[in-house]
């Protein structure tokens, strides 16, 4: 059955009412349709642009699709109604079209340097055979690649990047040409500045970006997806780190204290930010308001901008259209302005999903 729904559609203030026809939206009353919303302040849903879905509570694998689908239905609860997977160990192409589950955008494992990134999380590539095992994951996801940018390397006891300038060209040349865009996970300096100026659709965490840097993101309209929750454990990694690599945990606690400064300078300069929980691993799903709080606290973006940044205008990049006509009938209904106090994010008052009331 239809569904209809009044109330104030965001980023506008307008009282408006829509019409959720199967898995459509119109403004065109639909006769017969059931009114499940009179009042509220209306969003597409929020955007996880950054969760792991095939990594379990731990950091290992998910060992089944149920496993996984259970991981997106903690976010789905929690208002995100679509999610980019950032990197996923378990294919599962089957949860597209999954009727109870938030859309996805999904890149295939991790392409990862030998020995040098999680456990059983990527795909290990010697050089050589980065450009075709990243044609390879381009398949394997239905957009996107992730590109493991840097990470320790034990001999140096530092963060060094993955891969040589040269190859990362390559590889993001690739998965253009494959129809992906490239994700790529960076902490350190050296491998931002290389993976931005090859071409790479979107930096993952950010904290080594400069201020020269986020001016070129802004200039080539790369997307940053600062992770800020994830960021903030920067300090636990290098207490653990301390003892054996003791200028690699000096480098992770000194990037850590200066990132809300690094994500303020990427927003001054129009840098197009997204939110991005990294739920899976060693953070929990469902955080994704928490983020979109940490932008605003942390980060100083103003609440309109944040709640683009994890709603319409992220729904927009990943290609989910969002409460326009045609668009997909996704919505969440918050009982008060988020505008004013982004902590009704943490309680969606109605949540539908491809057209039906959860
Ligand atoms: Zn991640």
């Amino acid at each position: 059955m239809a569904l209809h729904v009044r109330g104030v559609l965001l980023p506008d203030d307008e009282v408006r009412e829509l019409w959720l026809d199967g898995d459509r939206v119109t403004f065109e009353p639909v006769p017969g349709a059931e009114t499940v919303a009179t009042g509220g302040y209306l969003l597409p849903g929020l955007v996880d642009a950054h969760c792991h879905i095939g990594i379990a509570s731990g950091g290992r694998p998910v060992e089944s699709l149920d496993q996984a689908r259970e991981l997106a239905r903690i976010d789905r609860d929690a208002g995100v109604l679509a999610i980019r997977d950032a990197g996923s160990p378990y294919p599962y192409p089957q949860l597209d079209d999954d009727a109870d589950g938030p859309r996805l955008a999904r890149a295939g494992r991790h392409v990862a340097p030998v020995g040098r990134y999680l456990r059983d999380i990527g795909v290990e590539v010697a050089g050589g055979d980065l450009v075709a095992t990243v044609a390879e994951q381009a398949k394997a996801g239905n957009g996107w690649v992730k590109l493991v940018g840097d990470w320790i390397d034990r001999d140096l006891g530092d963060l060094a990047p993955a891969f040589a300038a040269d190859e990362f060209a390559a590889a993001i040349d690739a998965a253009h040409a494959a129809g992906a865009r490239v994700a790529t996970h960076t902490f350190s300096e050296d491998a931002v500045a290389v993976l931005v100026r090859a071409g790479v659709d979107s930096v993952e965490h950010g904290t080594g970006l400069s201020l020269d840097l986020v001016d070129e993101l802004a200039r080539r309209g790369t997307a940053l997806v600062p992770t800020m929750i994830n960021v903030r454990t920067f300090g636990n990694i290098a207490a653990r780190a301390g003892e054996k690599f003791p200028a690699y945990a000096a480098h992770m606690r000194a990037l850590g204290a200066g990132f809300p400064a690094v994500v303020r300078a990427a927003y001054e300069a129009g840098v197009p930010i997204y939110v991005g929980s990294d739920a899976g691993g060693g953070i929990e799903h469902g955080l994704a308001a928490q983020e979109m709080l940490l932008l605003h606290e942390s980060a100083g973006m103003a609440p309109l901008d944040v709640l683009r940044a994890g709603s319409w205008g992220a729904r927009e990049w990943l290609g989910f259209p969002g409460l326009v006509e045609g668009g997909l009938a996704d919505l969440v209904v918050y009982d008060r302005d988020p505008r004013v106090d982004l902590t009704v994010l943490r309680e969606p008052a109605r949540v539908i999903l491809r057209g039906r009331v959860l």
